[in-house]
């Protein structure tokens, strides 16, 4: 419930205010992304300034560094955070204005000189905690606060990024916000709901009045009765119950692997496009990252991000995971996944390719990625993956190119490189149809269940009009069990990835079938967690049966729907 707010072209302005207690640790993720992405500019600055300035001109990066490495300086941020509740931009602002009067008392000019590079600094980390990625590109979007509903014309990866950065309690579009847009699952993965398909002109009359959006159901409602608000608080209520308990399995997740109620062990793993989703994963302790959704570092960046800030991003998490797995899929561009950094117009978009094919058209931007995904491979478990692959001779491609890099490094370093897993997608018909032959040639498979729903119904991506739940269509379901069967077949593990694994209804179907990982945005893995554990697999086996022999979707909903009810 909240005010709706018609999205016109203006500026976020940066909230100074004292936070929430329950705000606290959300803040601390924050700046803790902040820091490593001002860490990774300078880095960049670094590389751009070298051969330009003397070496001692460049000694400036060195001071650069080792204040955003300075634990100390950030712990002090992190206790007005705590204890002050200052919000990460004041406690910024606090810590490095102390340090600047300190400094201003010194007769030393190089350390007086210092000044302007702490401001600078503070400059950096603040923009990096709180200008919206939307405003970077250009998209100015104002007065935005977390109360209210945000109406938009078209809603695009890039604007709901910013959007969940608000943490607006929801956002209603024209077009762009259909259950499976990769819009969509960024609002989810911070639990803001969101209903698509409102127009525009019959929405605009209702401006700053308050209502109730419901993203489960795909209605708003403007200027809500008092029984219409009744009738949500008390589903609300309930909601929070489930919620609670979904917590208390969070705990228990931390202390021990998942596993269903009769103890067959199920892997869970998180899908990330961000420094900050891998953070919270990572707290949750998920047994590793199942995708690393590449292209939202080409999304979120006004240019191609080079090797270098590849390298650093992937390193971080390699080290991070502390031996846990991690899988990197190369940058899948196209449909309704478009950077701004390369300027792709919609016509041209659409008669683009997309995933794989796009990036063997764009060879030296691949080779870059993968060359940046195989050195990081050094720091931890790191598999890489390949989006949208629709022929086998796609993936003989990139194999030939793993190659040939993996022999340049160890020229140059006169040592074998490390072998990282080769592992792709199967999201495709086409992937559908040559499983066989790609099983041949990878160590994994990830089946992405969001992109394959939609290419079986022969939808597109950016249209999004299925069905929710629509993955629980026999014939849908026959595709995936095929793909399971074979991946067992040949002893290769397959994960299955998108937002289907999401839902208990769809994940008892898919321990049925065989599916021992899945893999999902971090703000599903504790409820995830919480139900596999009430499952047994025998009951598993015994529904997913069922709902492969069902005539129709209802029929399967109905029967899952009885199974389900009271453990979610
Ligand atoms: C999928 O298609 O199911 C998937 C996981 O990939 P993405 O959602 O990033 O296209
Ligand atoms: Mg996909």
């Amino acid at each position: 419930m909240g005010k709706i707010f018609i999205v016109k072209e203006s500026d976020i302005k940066i909230n100074e205010g004292l936070i929430d207690e329950s705000e606290v640790e959300d803040q601390i993720t924050n700046l803790e992304v902040a820091i490593c992405r001002t860490f990774i500019e300078i880095y960049d600055l670094n590389d751009g300034f070298k051969g330009i300035l003397s070496e001692e001109e460049n000694r400036i990066f060195e001071f650069y560094k080792e204040i955003l490495d300075d634990q100390t300086f950030f712990e002090e941020i992190k206790s007005l955070i705590k204890n002050e509740r200052y919000s990460a931009e004041k406690a910024i602002y606090t810590c490095i204005n102390k340090y600047i009067d300190e400094i201003s008392k010194s007769n030393n000019e190089y350390i007086k000189q210092r000044i302007f590079d702490l401001n600078d600094i503070a400059k950096r980390l603040v923009r990096n905690i709180s200008v919206s990625v939307a405003d970077e590109n250009g998209l100015k979007i104002n007065e935005i606060n977390s109360e209210q509903i945000m109406v938009l014309k078209e809603l695009t990866p890039i604007i709901a990024a910013s959007l969940a950065k608000k943490e607006v309690k929801g956002v209603v579009a024209e077009e762009g916000a259909g259950y499976f847009t990769h819009a969509s699952i960024i609002l989810r993965s911070t639990g803001i709901p969101a209903v698509n398909g409102i127009r525009m002109d019959e929405i605009e009359k209702f401006d700053g009045s308050p209502a109730i959006i419901d993203g489960s159901k795909g209605v708003v409602v403007a200027n809500p009765s008092e029984a219409e608000i009744q009738d949500l608080k008390s589903g609300l209520s309930e909601k929070k119950q489930a919620l609670k308990n979904g917590r208390n399995g969070a705990a228990a997740c931390e202390r021990k692997p998942v596993e269903t109620a009769d103890g067959y062990r199920i892997r869970l793993l998180a899908n990330i496009s961000s420094v900050k989703e891998f953070l919270v994963a990572k707290k949750l302790g998920v047994d590793g990252i199942g995708l690393v959704r590449t292209e939202s570092l080409f999304i979120n960046y006004k240019r191609i991000p080079d090797e270098k800030r590849q390298y650093l991003i992937y390193s971080k998490i390699a080290k991070d995971l502390d031996g846990k797995p991690v899988v990197i899929r190369t940058a899948d561009i196209g449909g309704d996944k478009v950077p701004q950094a390369l300027a792709i117009n919609d016509q041209s978009l659409s008669r683009s390719a997309r995933g794989i094919r796009r990036s063997l058209e764009h060879k030296t931007e691949l080779v870059t990625q993968i060359r940046a995904i195989m050195r990081a491979g050094k720091f931890g478990k790191v598999f890489i993956s390949f989006p949208m692959v629709d022929s086998i001779e796609q993936i003989m491609e990139v194999k030939r190119i793993i190659k040939d890099i993996s022999d340049e490094l160890a020229e140059k370093k006169g040592e074998p490189v490390n072998r990282i897993g080769i592992g792709t997608m199967v999201e495709t018909a086409e992937a559908v149809k040559i499983i066989d032959e790609i099983l041949n040639e990878v160590d994994f498979i990830s089946i992405g269940t969001n992109d394959m729903l939609h290419q079986i119904c022969e939808q597109s991506r950016k249209c999004s009009t299925l069905e929710m739940r629509s993955y629980l269509e026999p014939v849908f379901l026959q595709t995936l069990k095929h793909c399971l069967d074979k991946a067992a077949e040949k002893n290769k593990p397959a994960c299955v990835c998108g937002e289907m694994a999401t839902d208990p209804m769809a994940i008892v179907v898919l321990l049925g079938m065989g599916a021992k990982d899945l893999s999902m945005s971090p703000s599903y893995i504790e409820n995830t967690c919480r139900f596999i554990r009430t499952i047994k697999l025998d009951e598993a086996k015994e529904a997913a049966q069922k709902a492969l022999e069902s005539q129709n979707l209802q029929e399967v909903k109905n029967m899952l729907s009885e199974l389900t009810k009271n453990r979610m």
